[in-house]
């Protein structure tokens, strides 16, 4: 014991008196001697010492059992090198300002212990030397438990914990989540310090700044103010720790809203608006990690959909970081009853009876409206869908494409009959039947497709050009007007008039049925709104002509028998002119050209079907995409055009009659010249004058020169790149793309009602006769109540919501059967990311950690041995003792012998 001692003072002897050496050789030349602590070196030169160090001294060489002599050279040695750390300025001045620079030999020696592990060195000064400053500090500004936590010493840090004088704790604490030392960090809880729960909530900006519980150093702390202990274990994801934390009552509190008014946000935001921002960041940074998503949650899907949603604008890569949490739980399923689960929500709690029968998807619902494209598009996500979408006529979903266009063409032809039968008995087979999703989506299309069919129909009678052309008038009986002939809606137009009519009561029902933000956000509705309107205002113009001739008939009739030689009233006869004469604000004219805009938005409504199909499906994404950037490259288009079309008229408006021809003369000339200059169609003469001019001239030509270049060359040519990339890009996803369409289209026929096709639901149905009538019964006998009624919907939601409420309070208590699922998801969802986690980390951390132990194990066999040492020594001079006895004994009876 003695040995090893000495042998540890000297080895620490002949360490100091080396630096000693180096130290002052280097010193020696510089002749300035730093200000900052002259005071204390001039104490250290001067050879006195605080009487505590002596103290610790005397202990410290007591502990080894050093003679006083060797003590006192022990000591001189230990204080003379000490200066060295003021005399230096230049290299390692970054360390030299702290306050507790001068360790005494045995703080040193306390310090080295715990950071290589020498755990019995540590147990023996801790037990042997009560008086010893635990809270030390190395030339790093780290304490005993920092060392230790950071090198992964158990044993020492446990043996550390024991006191309850510690430092620093909070700082030990964060640096062993952020290694992920889950043992150490049990231990590091365990101790008194987290007894009130409060010290894992708050932040290190939220302590007393005159506590170190959180400190790295006197100058601050190793992670960010704002990170509290949950915040950095979800952010390494660590999933044990968080569940302990979890368990401990830590919480993180969402942050408010960026653009939050409240007393504490704009405090904050006024003090320091960067550290605002980032402790927003960090708490979403541990709000959106899977390991927080997936314990703190009991509906973890609604979280981090939620999430995901609220992220999105900011946050983009933790928003997608949560929706990938989202697509990991799903890919985890096995079976229908865990997809159901994820995509329906708990549907026990809270079961509403417009939806029973068929799912209601609330969860997926929200997925199509956040647009998690990945989650929707998932294989399991999917296949739910298709049997959704196929309920009751499973046996179609093998049959090939030929038979699914002939059932196709069957719905079509028979589409009255069969809205007829369903009209007539909604409930019977037939009627359930037309009611499933497929059946409903086939009514609707083949009506669309009906409706198309008569809009081409229309002008049949024109094909091969019209017989009436526009120069002529005609008439059936002489006292008939020539307008009379031209306005009357034909039978075909009444017909696209009741679709149209019929497709605009379907989108009053929507509006009534969802929300009118939502109706709106979807860019389908707008085109349908778009479409409806183009043709009612061209209906009506039609209808304001057919009136105004009608009303001039009524005069005629009144008034004439035979038109063929009278002079008419002008306003009479203006309705006896031919096309060519007619105003050119005549509504028929508006009519007619409104009509035209319509027919071409009609057809393009055919994009909202195609996402069934799945090779028009993908190809049609790609292409609305590209339209999408088309109309962002527009904008540069618009403006380099604008920019020659005004330039070049302000050049040659003068010059109107002088030029070769009447290019950029008007605003409109320099428009058309330009436009059709893209297309290479406009002459390179346009910009001749026949004047001799030649200044302006020679400027017109070099503009002239330069549209051209940056139109055709630069900016077609980068449109035409752009084109390229972006279908690539969108080409890679397309799949993805293409079946979140497609579910959302699935998704609009999963509603119930709307079963009947426009136009047949025009027709009102036995069923809403009824309903109406209840309605009507309702508003009569007891109106005052029925007012309730109207405006107590958001009421009854509330008391729903707090229904919810109750029944999760109580199902904390026995888990229902969406719980029990959702947890055992979780559960496989963890094991899966530590299972893949160590994957990852195999060779660094686990090298390391070995490393360490092996550190550790040489100590303990080191003391190991000198413990066996001691006891062979003792053992040997207990026998050289008995053999002393013996052999005086054996003397004494050889002395009795020879007397
Ligand atoms: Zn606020």
């Amino acid at each position: 014991m003695a040995s090893r001692g000495l042998l540890v003072a000297f080895r620490y002897t002949w360490k100091y008196r080396k630096m000693y050496i180096s130290t002052t050789a280097k010193a020696a030349p510089s002749a300035e001697r730093p200000k900052v602590g002259r005071s204390q070196s001039d104490r250290w030169s001067r050879g006195r010492q605080e009487p505590g160090m002596q103290e610790q001294m005397d202990t410290f060489g007591r502990s080894f059992g050093l003679r006083s002599n060797d003590q006192r050279a022990m000591t001189m040695q230990h204080v003379v090198p000490k200066p060295r750390k003021q005399v230096l300025r230049g290299a390692g001045y970054l360390y030299r300002a702290e306050s507790s620079f001068c360790l005494s030999m045995a703080e040193e020696l306390f310090l080295d212990a715990a950071e290589f592990g020498n755990i019995p060195e540590v147990r023996r000064m801790l037990e042997e030397q009560p008086e010893l400053n635990i809270n030390c500090v190395n030339y790093m500004g780290q304490n005993a438990l920092q060392l230790a936590v950071a090198n992964e010493h158990f044993e020492v840090t446990k043996l550390l914990l024991r006191r309850k004088d510690l430092a620093r704790i909070g700082d030990a604490l964060l640096l062993a989540i952020s290694k992920g030392y889950i043992r150490i960090v049990e231990a590091l809880l365990g101790h008194e310090a987290f007894a009130d729960g409060q010290r894992l909530i708050n932040s290190p900006s939220q302590v007393d700044p005159h506590d170190d519980f959180f400190a790295y150093d006197e100058d601050g702390t190793r992670f960010s103010h704002d990170i509290t202990p949950i915040i950095l274990a979800s952010q390494c994801h660590e999933y044990e720790i968080v569940h302990t934390l979890l368990m401990k009552g830590s919480r993180v509190e969402r942050p408010h809203d960026y653009f939050c008014q409240c007393m504490t946000c704009s405090e904050h935001q006024s003090h320091d608006s960067f550290r605002h921002s980032q402790s927003r960041i960090n708490a979403y940074k541990c709000l959106a990690s899977p390991a927080y998503l997936s314990l703190s949650n009991e509906d973890p899907v609604m979280a981090a959909l939620e999430m995901s949603n609220e992220l999105e604008n900011d946050y983009k890569k933790l928003s997608m970081q949560c929706k990938d949490f989202v697509v990991g739980l799903l890919d985890l399923c096995r079976n229908t009853e865990e997809v159901k689960a994820i995509l329906n929500g708990d549907t026990e709690s809270c079961p509403s009876p417009e939806t029973l029968g068929r799912q209601n998807l609330i969860r997926l619902k929200l997925a199509i409206k956040y647009e998690v494209k990945k989650f929707v598009a998932h294989p399991n996500c999917q296949q739910q869908l298709l049997s959704i979408w196929y309920e009751n006529l499973s046996g179609l979903r093998q049959q090939t494409t030929a038979v699914k266009i002939l059932l196709v063409l069957g719905v079509a032809f028979g589409l009255p009959i069969l809205s007829f039968l369903y009209w007539i008995a909604p409930s019977s087979k037939l009627g359930k039947l037309m009611r499933g999703p497929f059946l409903k989506f086939v009514a609707h299309a083949a009506s669309f497709m009906i409706f198309l069919s008569l809009l081409i129909l229309n002008a049949a009678d024109r094909f091969g050009g019209t017989s009436l052309l526009p120069n002529m008038t005609t008439h059936d009986h002489p006292s008939q007007l020539f307008r009379m002939k031209t306005t009357p809606f034909t039978w075909m137009e009444i017909l696209i008039i009741s679709w149209v009519i019929g497709k605009i009561w379907e989108e009053c029902k929507d509006i009534w049925s969802q929300d009118i933000r939502e109706y709106i956000s979807e860019p389908w509705n707008l085109l349908d709104f778009s479409i409806l309107a183009i043709f009612m205002t061209s209906f009506i113009a039609r209808l304001m002509a057919f009136w105004h001739a009608y009303s001039a008939q009524c005069y005629v009739d009144k008034h004439y028998t035979d038109l063929s030689n009278m002079t008419l009233p002008f306003e009479i006869q203006y309705f006896q002119l031919a096309r060519i004469n007619w105003m050119p604000s005549d509504p028929q004219l508006i009519s007619e050209g409104l009509y035209a805009i319509a027919v071409v938005l009609s057809f393009s409504r055919i994009a909202y079907i195609l996402p069934a199909n799945e090779s028009f499906g993908p190809l049609q994404i790609s292409l609305g995409r590209t339209v999408k950037d088309l109309f962002k490259f527009m904008v540069i288009f618009i403006t380099v055009f604008l920019a020659f079309m005004v330039g070049m008229f302000n050049l040659y408006s003068y010059y109107l009659g002088a030029k070769y021809n009447d290019a950029f003369t008007t605003l409109e000339e320099s428009f058309k010249t330009l436009f059709w200059a893209i297309f290479g169609l406009s002459e390179v003469k346009s910009v001749v004058i026949n004047i001799d001019h030649k200044f302006i001239e020679n400027i017109g030509y070099v503009l002239y020169g330069v549209y051209n270049i940056i139109m055709v060359i630069v900016l077609l040519n980068m449109l035409i790149a752009m084109f390229n990339s972006s279908f690539q890009e969108i080409e890679d996803d397309s799949d993805v793309e293409w079946k979140f369409a497609r579910a959302k289209l699935w998704f609009s026929y999963f509603e119930h009602g709307g079963t009947l096709s426009v136009p047949f639901n025009l027709v009102p149905s036995p069923k809403s006769v009824l309903s109406l009538l209840l309605g009507i019964r309702e508003l009569l006998w007891d109106g005052p109540k029925g007012k309730i009624k109207g405006n107590s919907n958001d009421e009854m939601e509330l008391n729903k919501l707090r229904q919810q409420s109750d029944l999760s309070v109580d199902a904390s208590l026995c888990p229902t059967r969406h719980q029990s699922i959702m947890n055992r998801l979780v559960k496989r969802y963890i094991v899966k990311a530590q299972r893949d986690k160590e994957n990852d980390e195999i060779n660094e951390g686990e090298l390391k950690e070995i490393k360490q132990d092996i550190s550790s194990l040489r100590y303990e066999l080191l003391e190991r041995a000198n413990q066996d040492v001691e006891t062979v020594t003792k053992l040997i001079t207990q026998l050289g003792e008995v053999m002393h006895v013996q052999q005086k004994e054996e003397q004494k009876n050889e002395i009795s012998l020879i007397y």
